[in-house]
């Protein structure tokens, strides 16, 4: 049971976090409230680095954190940690350390190959790097998957659980994996139903309300702002509680027009998508991008930025001033 998951494994080990963005930031002070010794390696005087030191948290060079370091947790955008590794890692990690990834995307696809004397293993949390830190300041923890690649000490598998204990996952839920489930599931999920799917799922329903003659501002609240209810319903209880919670007509209206909008043709592009995560086109596709200076990216960022729901959007938060409060 993950109850019994504690943090022993990593009781006389330092622990160096890279990066301190999203995911970097809420693991440094969860280790560090957990009771473990953790520092995190940033360069000097750069933009995170202040924000780590107004946290309390020790900040070394990027070199330095690695050297002491018994466990490497890379938590820098996936697509700068090939040339972290290469010119950063693989040159100052002790030999038996572990490396520690949140996501197995360098590994599985092989842009970085790893020392072979080191243990490489993985936890991703399964939720938000803000999460990962507002659920343990109230006492709860956001599940987390583990996952061993390498194990040249024999504890791989005890260290990935110990810094998921440390994260506060084993008070949720620990559930071991592998590099390729974990990188091709959370691909797929992301793309096909979490951020692309769900934010054209909005797009769409806001611009054919808007283009029948409907307001923004109530399509706004139709289709964007009335789905964290039902997101939260689903979390909470499944399509069970979310069914238990609308009226007779809200669930006659999911049975006959739910098919209609996400079909069996969907679900082939759903699965022509999957077929690119695992075939190795969206990894190849993504590096390119981000070696050509993220033209397209930019491009497709600044139009979702600019669609109109995002004006209308802008406007009505600010009514909304409890939307920026903490959870
Ligand atoms: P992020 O973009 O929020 O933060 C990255 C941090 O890395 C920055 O704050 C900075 O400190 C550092 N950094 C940025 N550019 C750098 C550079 N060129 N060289 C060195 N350091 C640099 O990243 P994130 O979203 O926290 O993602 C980190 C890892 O966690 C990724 O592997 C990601 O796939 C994984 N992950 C993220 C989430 C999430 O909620 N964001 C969830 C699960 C897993
Ligand atoms: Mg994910
Ligand atoms: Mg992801
Ligand atoms: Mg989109
Ligand atoms: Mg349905």
């Amino acid at each position: 049971m993950s109850a019994t998951v504690t943090t022993e494994a990593l009781k006389n080990a330092r622990i160096a976090v890279l990066g301190y963005g999203s995911q970097g930031r809420s693991h440094v002070l969860n280790l560090r409230d957990s009771g473990l010794d953790v520092v995190v390696g940033l360069r000097p005087g750069g933009p995170t680095s202040l924000k780590a030191e107004a946290d309390g948290v020790t900040v070394l060079s990027p070199e330095e954190a690695v050297k002491g370091a018994d466990l490497v947790a890379v938590l820098t955008p996936d697509m700068v940690q090939p040339k972290l590794y290469s010119e950063v890692i693989a040159p100052n990690m002790k030999a038996g350390a572990a490396l520690l990834f949140a996501h197995g995307f360098n590994i599985h696809f092989k842009t970085i190959e790893p020392r072979k004397d080191i243990d490489v293993i993985l936890v991703a949390p399964k939720g938000p790097g803000h999460l990962v830190r507002t659920e343990f300041e109230i006492g709860r923890g956001v599940p987390c998957l583990y996952a061993v690649y390498q194990d040249t000490s024999g504890k791989a598998k005890d260290l990935a659980k110990a810094y998921a204990a440390g994260l506060g996952g084993a008070r949720a839920l620990l559930i071991e994996t592998d590099f390729k489930e974990e990188t091709e599931t959370d691909l797929f999920g992301e793309q096909a139903v979490l951020c692309g799917g769900a934010s054209e799922l909005v797009m769409k329903g806001f611009e054919t309300l808007v283009e029948a003659g409907y307001r923004p501002e109530i399509a706004y609240y139709e289709v964007l702002h009335e789905l964290k209810l039902i997101v939260d319903l689903l979390y909470q209880g499944g399509i069970t509680k979310m069914l238990a919670y609308v009226s007779e007509t809200a669930q006659y209206g999911d049975y006959v027009s739910g098919p209609r909008i996400i079909d069996a043709a969907t679900k082939e592009r759903m699965k022509a998508v999957l077929t690119e995560i695992q075939d190795g086109t969206f990894a190849r596709n993504w590096t390119a991008e981000y070696k050509a200076g993220l033209p397209n990216y930019t491009r497709w960022k600044k139009a979702d930025m600019e669609h109109p729901i995002e004006k209308v959007g802008a406007e009505l938060r600010k009514k909304m001033v409890w939307l920026n409060e903490p959870a």
